[in-house]
């Protein structure tokens, strides 16, 4: 049923947009948050899910919702890029626990790759705190410096 189902109001995705939980916010505008994922596949790892909806997954999004969404994937992966200059970057979406979803608010990954280092599909465990902060600050600043 993972699939398919009603949108649970306190999945964590839904607590951080209503600053109900904490979050390594990178950007924000009118239609989407970015943060980091504290159980990050890779150095930079960053998360995007569209604000004003209650969509599980894609077959729940309305299109527009899910433009915007990626428009600023689009963007936010630049920013991931030229910061901190990957070989290579992984966008991801989930749907459904068997395809790998474990939160139930649609959202897109944008996980940047190294040659030599290992990909898995969920990260080993969590992020160094002082480590996300860095990276928070540097993805920030790049997009101020963008902007
Ligand atoms: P999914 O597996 O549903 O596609 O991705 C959910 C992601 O959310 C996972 O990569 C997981 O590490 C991340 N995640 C789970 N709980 C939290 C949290 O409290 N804060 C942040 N920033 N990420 C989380």
């Amino acid at each position: 049923m993972s699939l398919h189902g009603d949108y649970d109001p306190q999945n964590i995705f839904a607590l951080i947009l209503r600053g109900d939980a904490p979050c390594y916010k990178i950007y924000e505008d009118a239609d989407v948050l970015a943060f980091l994922d504290i159980f990050p596949q890779s150095r930079g790892h960053v998360l995007v899910i569209p604000k004003a909806c209650q969509a599980r997954n894609i077959l729940d999004v309305e299109p527009a919702v899910l433009g915007a969404m990626m428009s600023a994937v689009q963007r936010l992966t630049r920013v991931v890029v030229d910061e901190l200059k990957p070989d290579g970057v992984q966008i991801a979406q989930f749907n459904g626990a068997p395809a790998g979803q474990t939160v139930y608010h649609i959202h897109v990954h944008i996980v940047p790759r190294w040659e030599g280092e290992e990909a898995g599909i969920h990260g080993r465990g969590k992020a160094d705190p002082e480590e996300l902060k860095l990276l928070q600050a540097r993805l920030v600043e790049r997009i101020r410096a963008g902007d």
